[in-house]
């Protein structure tokens, strides 16, 4: 599990796909969260920022997004944070995971602080399920990291590793790996 927050838990509060607001049915396009207890929000993967604004004027749909970031991804994705109350990074810097990208808040269409992730393809247009980034499933809910995730997130910081869901999933497959994670992670601390 990644979570686009400095801290364990997130809440996940709107899921990505059909949902129903204000009584208008919609195409959820991503993930809405709330990171629990911490409100800095941080890179899930490095790459370029390719965006960094707020647009004011209504007639551009983009509004709607407030505050955001779009970062692409070594792989070609397009990562978008959205609705924050500030930015901490400007177009055309580079970013590793774990970087603050900016602070949660209820810029644009946005009824409460929270952060809209969205993933789309190379193609910049279609829309992915942020669970095959995060890993954090696509259904409303609260959800913690594990002691592993936070030793690989170390790691990763610290550019000792660069493929966080790779070890991730490696870790899921083999127990030993934890232990070993565990030990290189307090070694680098
Ligand atoms: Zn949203």
């Amino acid at each position: 599990m990644i979570i686009p927050f400095n801290c364990d838990s997130v809440r996940v509060t709107s899921r990505f796909g059909t949902r129903t607001l204000n009584g208008k049915t919609e195409n959820h396009g991503g993930y809405d969260m709330v990171g629990v207890g911490l409100w800095d929000i941080v890179a899930v993967e490095g790459g370029t920022v390719v965006q960094s604004r707020i647009v004011t004027d209504k007639s551009n749909t983009t509004w709607q997004w407030g505050n955001y970031v779009c970062i692409k991804t070594a792989a070609g994705q397009y990562h978008y944070y959205c609705h924050m109350a500030s930015r901490a990074v400007v177009k055309g810097q580079t970013v590793k995971a774990g970087d603050k990208l900016g602070v949660m808040g209820n810029t644009g269409y946005s009824f409460g602080a929270h952060l809209h992730f969205e993933v789309r393809k190379s193609d910049g247009k279609t829309k992915v399920s942020p669970e095959t980034v995060l890993g954090i499933p696509n259904k409303t809910g609260t959800y913690t990291r594990s002691a592993l995730e936070s030793d690989l997130d170390v790691l990763v910081k610290k550019g000792i590793i660069n493929s966080p869901m790779y070890w991730k999933q490696k870790a899921a497959q083999v127990q030993y790996l934890e232990d070993f994670i565990h030990n290189v992670a307090e070694a680098v601390k």
